[in-house]
């Protein structure tokens, strides 16, 4: 029997394409390799004799895709959620990230950061570091050691930023990112790849922004950055790139929506249709952060009108502008979010419902990786196994019902007992 088969048995709940939670109670996941075999109600006679890690009772569930957390601002979750964005970044933000320069803080900072990113629902995160290379380097070398799989990006910017934190200008900031993805290549790293960052379109120069284009389709590299957060953000867009039509073709223009790589945007509050058939046509991601577009005041993201034009759209804590490293939490605000949409904005625009948002957390980020999110036949396993039994009530919920609760209730008693990523165990 091969060593690397195994099935964890317990209650297993996951989603199919369809949105709706499937589940198995007292079943079998069955991976091999790395890789889902299927759920089964009963072992079939094929995998007879490979080890049971045997978690009955206990709720078993894909792993969640955090796709957009920033690493150094970690330290000051929580603080300054009174403010407004542009307000933020200057008073908490840039002063914060400004830090990082001095490995000693990078190194105490990015330990926490890591350690507590193993021990939180995410098996999968795309993270922006700082402008600083080694220091990105630093956190790269801390994530890969945790197993968890990471994109992370060394963060460009070049104007309009604090004289503290801001690059020199373009061609310092194309050599030092060149330096830092030649750095990352020879390190040779199994669980953690680079990903071009620019900030947003304000902080990096036309310049920089060409540059960057043509490095992600010649190197055929991922990219992660900002869009439609927040209507001053937008109002400075138009004002920085006057011949622009939207936010979106800023990015658009200078190349960096195409080549092999994929892209992901961070929050699209208000996307315009224009900017939506540019999401489409490039095939980007969208990263929801609802925890944070509530926290600075940004907006709300018309989140079933892009699961209805088909788009590719994951969840993100974007900590910290969300205070919450916890995806369940993210998927309890995503509903919540949706709810207050439909209610104030727009009534054609149903909420979503919990499953929905289970999907997009697992699912729909996962496809930023490849074949992640779910316990279909392929899929790589990244499992969780959490006890709920701390969540008490007198209800008998089905296995579907438990999890739907544990995303609400998970910081009242809730347990990660054990954690997979493709098959390797982490926690
Ligand atoms: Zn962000």
């Amino acid at each position: 029997m091969n060593e690397n088969a195994f099935a964890i048995k317990g209650d297993i709940v996951w989603s199919r394409h369809n949105h709706t939670l499937s589940w198995a109670k007292d079943g079998y996941l069955v991976v091999v390799d790395g890789v889902v075999q299927g759920v089964y109600q009963e072992l079939p006679a094929e995998y007879e004799g490979i080890r049971i890690v045997d978690h009955t009772g206990k709720l078993v569930i894909p792993g969640m895709n955090d796709i957009h957390v920033h690493a150094p601002q970690y330290s000051f979750r929580g603080m300054g959620m009174d403010l407004e964005l542009l307000e933020w970044l200057n008073t908490h933000t840039f002063p914060e990230e400004s830090k990082y320069a001095d490995l000693s803080y990078a190194e105490r900072a990015y330990d926490i950061f890591s350690d507590d990113l193993l021990h939180s629902p995410t098996t999968r995160a795309v993270v922006f570091g700082t402008m600083h290379v080694e220091p990105t380097e630093l956190l790269m070398d801390k994530l890969e050691a945790t197993g968890l799989k990471t994109y992370v990006g060394k963060v460009n910017m070049d104007r309009n930023s604090p004289d503290y934190l801001c690059e020199k200008d373009a061609a310092t900031s194309l050599a030092d990112t060149v330096r830092w993805l030649n750095d990352v290549e020879a390190k040779g790293y199994a669980n953690t790849k680079p990903i071009l960052t620019p900030r947003f379109t304000p902080t990096c120069s036309d310049e920089l922004m060409e540059g960057l284009g043509k490095l992600k389709q010649e190197r055929g590299l991922p990219l992660q950055s900002h869009l439609s957060e927040n209507l001053s953000e937008i109002d400075w867009v138009h004002g920085l790139a006057p011949w622009s039509t939207c936010y979106g073709q800023t990015y658009e223009h200078f190349g960096q929506l195409d080549g092999e790589g994929k892209t992901v945007m961070a929050h699209c509050n208000y996307s315009t249709d224009e900017e939506i058939a540019i999401l489409k046509k490039h095939n980007v991601f969208i990263a929801t952060c609802p925890q944070s577009n509530m926290q600075l005041s940004s907006g709300i993201a018309p989140i079933r009108r892009y699961l209805v034009e088909g788009m590719n759209v994951g969840l993100g804590t974007d900590v910290a502008g969300g205070a919450s490293l916890s995806m369940f939490r993210a998927v309890a605000d995503l509903v919540g979010c949706s709810k207050l949409r439909w209610r104030l904005v727009d009534q054609n625009l149903k909420p979503l419902s919990t499953a929905e948002a289970f999907y997009i957390a697992t699912v729909g980020g996962g496809a930023f990786f490849g074949k992640v999110g779910t316990f279909e036949q392929g899929y790589d396993a990244d499992v969780l196994v959490l006890d709920d039994s701390g969540l008490r009530t007198t209800l008998e919920c089905n296995p579907a019902e438990r999890v739907e609760r544990y995303m609400y209730l998970a910081e009242e008693g809730g347990r990660i007992v054990e954690k997979y990523v493709a098959g390797t165990r982490v926690l």
